[in-house]
């Protein structure tokens, strides 16, 4: 089996994997980005990256920032990656800037909007209230700077020898064969798990691979029941089912209503109304489809008729598509329902994305202990640079001064055999090449629905212990029809099957951390267990294969 060397290894070509890379790669690192084919949540995001210049209200700074990130965290974030996060985001985002990437500015200064949790107006705007610029800058900045790229790739495990880091095994997604990759340092950059449920803003493959490969390779997991879910994600017109519209929106005064007419949000959030943070807007949405007050697509009503329309250009997402087809938002009522969005916890990180395997790093989503038990608004983009940056630099100063563990003649060995074991668990049927349907391949995508339906139904909005019971139950039947598969699938079906395997790890650890956690907090909400319990429960979950 052939050997392909680097030093750096980055899985994930999104926002804080590309950041990695330009860092990395200028640290005189060879870096290697392997990535899929199913697009990025980065390149999705409403361009609003939240940093605390003061330039919309003097008043902001650094310090409020902070104190904001940590309560909307409900207190369980971790102190010293919050700092650094509020600190460093000035300074990312002014070399984004350099690198090329344009803002919204007046007079010099950066236009900055309110998004719910914030005290003050204090997200900036990529220029086109959109990510595309943003990516393509970075995966220039990437490439000039050295960086290699193998898409259309799942990694399928993370190898150790040693203790330390050695490689990874990947899977062509296309042919199913099988890809040994070398490295002295890895960096999980794999985004969230959004793909693990039926009703999302995520693309579809990012469904919690990255939770799971850190999982496996016997890295901790902290803060896996926190889901955040985006409150306000259109239902109509159908071409825009699945479309988050940005919070902002409701910054610059849109409210919500429910069928009845009434402003639902004096009920839950009297004060903040429709500025409070995602989760009770979230719920409270959730709350009235399900009492009945529903629209007639299953949503509740957006009304941001009385904004001007330059304001709506500005700062409502998918304006321009929503005239496309037929919704004036100026004139027509908008119809909104929650999604799963951004997964809060993750792999747990130090200052410089460390992990406890020496030789893993992780940055971006995949990551946890930024945002504890909720996530504002704004907050990803700025975690993707900051930490995306720090886990480069980090990653390649291990690869430098480490010897690395992997890329030595041992390593190599220990490649071959853990690819050689992992084959071995999968009985193929059908020609690499030659099979066009690929063989199991339509029945692990029908059991990857069946799991997101089982996800959605018992870790979604609302929880409860007897929910989350039924859905590790079903998680159990999606395993077991796994295994079944595996005796008999196609090469190309290979890399399916890895994902599912993934998804049906990361749905565990979540069920099972939602299940511990009884009281509700943030973004984890059960209806068994109501309250806030600070007695009991101001603490992390954490996860990780050899503390069970
Ligand atoms: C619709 C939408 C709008 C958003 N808007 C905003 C916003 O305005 N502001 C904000 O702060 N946040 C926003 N967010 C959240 C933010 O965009 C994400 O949290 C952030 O971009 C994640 O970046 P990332 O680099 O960690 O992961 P991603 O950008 O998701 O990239 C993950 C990468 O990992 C790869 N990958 C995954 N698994 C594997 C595997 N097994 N093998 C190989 N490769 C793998 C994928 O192919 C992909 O390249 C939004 C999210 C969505 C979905």
């Amino acid at each position: 089996m052939h050997i392909l060397k680097t030093d750096v290894l980055i899985v994930g070509a999104g926002g804080a994997g590309l950041r990695a890379a330009i860092e990395a790669a200028r640290g005189g690192a060879a870096v290697l980005v392997v990535q899929k084919a199913s697009g990025n949540a980065t390149q999705m995001a409403g361009g609003l990256q939240a940093v605390a210049f003061g330039h919309a209200d003097p008043r902001d700074n650094p310090e409020q920032h902070y104190a904001d990130t940590m309560a909307a965290g409900c207190w369980l974030n971790n102190p010293k990656l919050v700092k650094v996060l509020v600190e460093e985001a000035p300074r990312r985002l002014l070399e984004l800037e350099e690198m090329g990437v344009e803002f919204y500015k007046q007079d010099g200064k950066f236009q900055q909007l309110l998004a719910g949790g914030h005290t003050y107006r204090r997200n900036c705007i990529y220029k086109g209230s959109n990510t595309r610029q943003l990516m393509q800058v970075l995966k220039v900045k990437a490439a000039e700077a050295g960086a290699e790229f193998l898409k259309n790739t799942v990694v399928a495990r993370i190898v150790l020898y040693g203790g330390h880091v050695a490689g990874a095994l990947a899977v062509d997604a296309l042919s199913g064969e099988l890809r040994l990759l070398s490295c002295r340092s890895l960096i999980l950059a794999t985004g969230g798990g959004g793909g693990l449920y039926a009703r999302r803003t995520t693309p579809p493959g990012i469904m919690g691979d990255g939770y799971a490969l850190a999982y496996a390779a016997g890295a901790e997991l902290i803060d896996m029941e926190f889901v955040q879910f985006m409150p306000t994600v259109l239902v109509y017109p159908p071409r825009l089912n699945g479309k988050p519209v940005n919070e902002t929106i409701r910054g610059e005064g849109a409210y919500l209503l429910n069928s009845t007419g009434e402003r639902f949000m004096a009920r839950w959030d009297p004060r903040k109304m429709e500025v409070a943070t995602r989760d009770v807007v979230a719920r409270a949405i959730f709350s009235e489809i399900q009492a009945g007050r529903g629209t007639p697509h299953g949503g509740a009503y957006l009304d941001a008729r009385h904004i001007p329309e330059a304001v709506l250009q500005k700062s409502l997402t998918h304006y321009h598509s929503l005239l496309k087809y037929g919704c004036n938002p100026a004139q027509n009522l908008l119809e909104v329902a929650p999604a799963a969005h951004f997964f809060c916890g993750g792999v747990r990180i130090d200052a410089d994305g460390a992990t406890s395997i020496p030789g893993l790093f992780a940055a971006g989503e995949v990551a946890g202990g930024v945002h504890g038990a909720n996530r504002l608004g704004g907050n990803a983009l700025s975690e993707t640079q900051v930490f995306g940056a720090r886990a480069g630099s980090a990653a390649a100063r291990w690869a430098r001064e480490s010897g690395g563990e992997g890329n030595n003649k041992a390593g190599d060995e220990t490649l071959r055999e853990a690819g050689r074991q992992f084959l071995n668990d999968y009985t193929f049927r059908g020609s690499c090449f030659l099979d066009r349907e690929g063989k199991g391949i339509t029945q692990l995508q029908s059991l990857k629905n069946r799991l997101r339906r089982t996800v959605e139904a018992s870790a979604g909005i609302l929880r409860s212990e007897e929910g989350l019971r039924q859905g590790l139950a079903e998680i159990e039947a999606c395993r077991g029809a796994l295994a079944d598969l595996r005796s008999g699938i196609s090469r190309r079906a290979l890399a399916n099957a890895v994902e599912l395997d993934h998804m049906l790890t990361t749905a565990e650890i979540l069920l099972r951390a939602a299940l511990q956690r009884r009281e509700s907090r943030g973004a984890h909400f059960r209806q068994d267990y109501p309250e806030l319990d600070d007695d009991r429960w101001r603490k992390n979950i954490v996860f990780a294969a050899n503390l069970k």
